[in-house]
């Protein structure tokens, strides 16, 4: 099993209005972010692919100045590697954000690899097919063209996304999707996958017609398994999981030490009462609908 961490911005200890009022929630002091990586610098802590699964991966959200500011110094001093999931359009745009010459400077650290958050942060439920299919695709060409490198990861904005968002994945590009579904990430089952059907080197739609029939054409099984390329692995790794993406834990500002080191130990009571919590906020959203629940979280949180 696997743990993915699910951070947004870091604020200076003293200072945490440089975070918007409803990002707050989610973001962590450098006092409290340090504490927490000195923790992780013990742990086996990485990115995906099929050789390596690591015991946990870190995640930011968002694209927050914070990232390449505060949070990556701190991760490189101890050899961290970390997902940054980006919203395209706050990208030079939204005050507090990176700027495109900051992004392309975190992309090019030892061991930070960029991912597309959407273009605009709108939830992909709340999409028809087009649009969907234009924040998949726009996004990872921003990215790509800003950090001149492969952007083949996701994360879904709110964590939220429909059957449709999972059947353009593929062919938009993207091998691995994350979402804010709290639970831990089996990787047995991952590495089952990669085990079971001999891909080769695929392209997008082969793989996609190959998971959506079932099946694996006999001529692509006798390719050879010294083709496999690194992203078609990590690819296979997303696609052959049922598609569902990747479940992820958020950290809170409020997310004290003794949690933490419950979250770090994949404590099994721990994801269980989390999950029934997660599944209580879904069935109220469900019924009220996302736009009226996230006009509520916001009139709490305004209290
Ligand atoms: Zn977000």
């Amino acid at each position: 099993m696997s743990v993915v961490l699910m951070y947004h911005g870091i604020f200076p200890d003293n200072n945490p209005d440089v975070i918007d009022a409803e990002d707050l929630p989610y973001a962590l002091s450098v006092s409290d972010f340090t504490r927490q990586l000195d923790l992780l610098a013990q742990s086996d802590v990485g990115l995906y692919d099929q050789s390596k699964m690591p015991e946990v991966v870190i995640t930011f959200d968002d694209g927050h100045a914070s990232a390449i500011e505060l949070a990556a110094p701190l991760l490189l001093e101890r050899e961290l590697p970390a997902y940054f999931f980006v919203t395209t359009d706050f990208i030079n745009q939204r005050d507090g954000f990176m700027s495109g010459d900051e992004l392309a400077e975190l992309s090019r650290m030892r061991g930070m690899c960029i991912g597309s958050h959407g273009v605009t942060h709108r939830f992909f439920d709340d999409l028809n097919s087009s649009e969907s299919l234009d924040e998949l695709i726009s996004s990872k060409r921003a990215l790509e063209s800003w950090c001149e490198a492969r952007c083949d990861s996701l994360s879904f904005p709110g964590g939220r996304f429909s059957p449709q968002t999972l059947a353009q994945l593929l062919e938009a590009g993207y091998t691995q999707w994350f979402g804010s579904e709290i639970g831990l990430v089996d990787t047995d089952r991952l590495h089952e996958g990669g085990e079971h059907v001999a891909t080769g080197s695929l392209l997008p739609s082969e793989l996609k017609n190959a998971v959506e029939n079932g099946h694996v054409d006999d001529s692509l099984e006798r390719e050879s398994d010294a083709t496999l390329s690194a992203s078609s692995d990590r690819w296979q790794l997303a696609a052959l999981r049922g598609q569902q993406p990747l479940e992820r834990v958020a950290i809170r500002r409020n997310t004290q030490l003794p949690e933490f080191r419950r979250i770090m130990c994949q404590d099994l009571n721990y994801f269980r009462q989390k999950r029934r919590n997660s599944q209580v906020k879904q069935l109220i959203r469900s019924v009220v609908g996302n736009r009226l629940y996230h006009g509520l979280y916001k009139s709490i949180l305004a209290r």
